[in-house]
C-alpha cells in the first residue's frame, strides 16, 4: 500500500468505527458541515493529557455543564475550578487551564488561535496540544503524536528503536501519512485505530485496515512493538498528615502552595515527604498514630503516608491551615491522596 492509500484505509475505517466522545464531531456530523466547539476540544485535550478517555468523560460533562464556554470559566473562582479538578491528578493542568481561559477571554475575545503556534503560546498548551488542537478544531494539517499513533507508527514500520528515543523517527513517520484533506478526522481516526484495534498487548491484526501494510505483522513481532527503554525503580518517599476536627464538626485543611505538587488544592496538614520527614503538628493535640498508612504513585515517586488524627479545642490556633465548617467541606474537593488520606481517618472515632 502506498501511503496516501493507508490514509485513505484509516479515514475509511474510522467513518464506520470512530469512538463517540462528547467532544468530537464525528465523520458524518462533519460530512453534514458540523464543526468542533474549540472550547470543548481544547477542553478534553486538557484533561486527556497523562490521563485516559475514560476517566475523562465525567469531568468533561460537569466541566461544560457548570462552566459552558471559555468565558464562564474564565470567570469561574480559582477555588471551584480546583476542587472540580480534585482526582483527575496533575494539577499544574487545573491552574494552566484557568490561566488560559483568562487569556482567551480576556486578550482575545473569546476565540481560540486557530494555529499551531498561536495555541503554542498559551498557557498549559505545549506542542502535542497544540498540534492536536489546531488539527481536530481547526482542520489544519498538523500531525498529532500521542502513545497511540506511536504503537501504530512502531508496527506499521517495524521499528525497532525503543522509545523515547524512537520518538521523532515515529514522528517523521506519522508526518508522511498526514493528509491535506480531512486531517482532524484523520488524527482522531490514527488515535482511534491504536485504542481499539491496534492496542498494547493483543493488536486485532485480523481486522485492521492497514494489516496489508504492517511490517510487524509479516514479521510477528506486532505485539512486542513499540520495545521501551526499562524505567528507573520509583523511590519511596514518607510523610505524615494530620486530620484534625474541632468539637463543632469544622476540620482543618491547608490549601497548597501555588507551585509544587498538588498545587492549588486543598489538602490535610502534614510534614514534608521524605527519606526520613520529621512529624509536623499543625497544632498542639493529642495526635494519634493509626494503625495504617496511605499509599499512592505519583509520577516520579511511591508515597507513603501516616496519618495522624485529633479532636481539636475549639480555641485551637493552628500554625498551617483553617478550620473549614463541616456544612462547606466536600472531600471530593481533594486530590486522590488527600482523599485516600481521609477516608481512613474518617473510621477513627476521634474525628467521627
Ligand atoms: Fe497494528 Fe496489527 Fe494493524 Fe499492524 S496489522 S497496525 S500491528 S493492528
Amino acid at each position: 500500500m502506498r501511503e496516501t492509500e493507508i490514509t485513505q484505509a484509516v479515514l475509511d475505517w474510522y467513518d464506520i468505527h470512530a469512538r463517540e466522545m462528547p467532544w468530537r464531531v464525528g465523520p458524518a456530523d462533519r460530512r453534514g458541515g458540523a464543526r468542533p466547539d474549540p472550547y470543548a476540544v481544547w477542553l478534553s485535550e486538557v484533561m486527556l493529557q497523562q490521563t485516559t478517555v475514560a476517566a475523562v468523560r465525567d469531568y468533561f460533562h460537569r466541566f461544560t455543564a457548570r462552566w459552558p464556554s471559555v468565558g464562564d470559566l474564565a470567570a469561574a473562582d480559582d477555588a471551584d475550578v480546583m476542587g472540580e479538578w480534585a482526582g483527575l491528578g496533575y494539577y499544574a493542568r487545573a491552574r494552566n487551564l484557568l490561566k488560559c481561559a483568562r487569556v482567551v477571554a480576556h486578550d482575545l475575545g473569546g476565540v481560540f488561535p486557530d494555529t499551531r503556534e498561536g495555541l503554542l503560546e498559551l498557557p498549559g498548551i505545549g506542542p502535542y496540544t497544540a498540534a492536536a488542537i489546531s488539527s481536530i478544531a481547526f482542520d489544519r494539517p498538523e500531525t498529532v503524536v500521542d502513545g497511540n499513533v506511536e504503537r501504530v507508527m512502531a508496527r506499521l514500520h517495524d521499528v525497532d528503536t525503543p522509545l523515547p528515543a524512537a520518538k521523532p523517527e515515529l514522528t517523521v513517520l506519522a508526518a508522511r501519512l498526514t493528509p491535506d484533506r480531512r486531517p482532524g478526522d484523520y488524527a482522531q481516526a490514527v488515535m482511534d485505530l491504536g485504542a481499539t484495534i491496534c492496542t498494547p498487548r493483543s493488536p486485532a491484526c485480523g481486522i485492521c485496515p492497514v494489516m496489508e501494510a504492517c511490517a510487524a505483522r509479516k514479521s510477528g513481532r506486532a505485539a512486542d512493538l513499540p520495545r521501551k527503554t526499562p524505567k528507573a525503580a520509583k523511590p519511596v518517599r514518607l510523610g505524615y498528615a494530620y486530620v484534625g476536627r474541632r468539637n463543632d464538626g469544622a476540620w482543618l485543611l491547608e490549601r497548597r502552595p501555588e507551585k509544587g505538587l498538588l498545587g492549588g488544592m486543598l489538602g490535610w496538614p502534614g510534614s514534608d515527604w521524605s527519606d526520613a520527614p520529621l512529624p509536623a503538628p499543625p497544632v498542639s493535640a493529642d495526635w494519634a498514630d493509626l494503625d495504617a498508612e496511605v499509599r499512592h504513585t505519583f509520577t516520579h515517586f511511591h508515597l507513603r503516608l501516616k496519618v495522624m488524627v485529633a479532636r481539636l479545642p475549639d480555641a485551637s490556633n493552628p500554625e498551617t491551615g483553617a478550620f473549614v465548617p463541616h456544612s462547606e467541606f466536600r472531600p471530593g474537593d481533594l486530590p486522590t491522596v488527600m482523599r485516600k488520606v481521609f477516608d481512613l481517618a474518617s473510621q477513627s472515632p476521634r474525628v467521627n
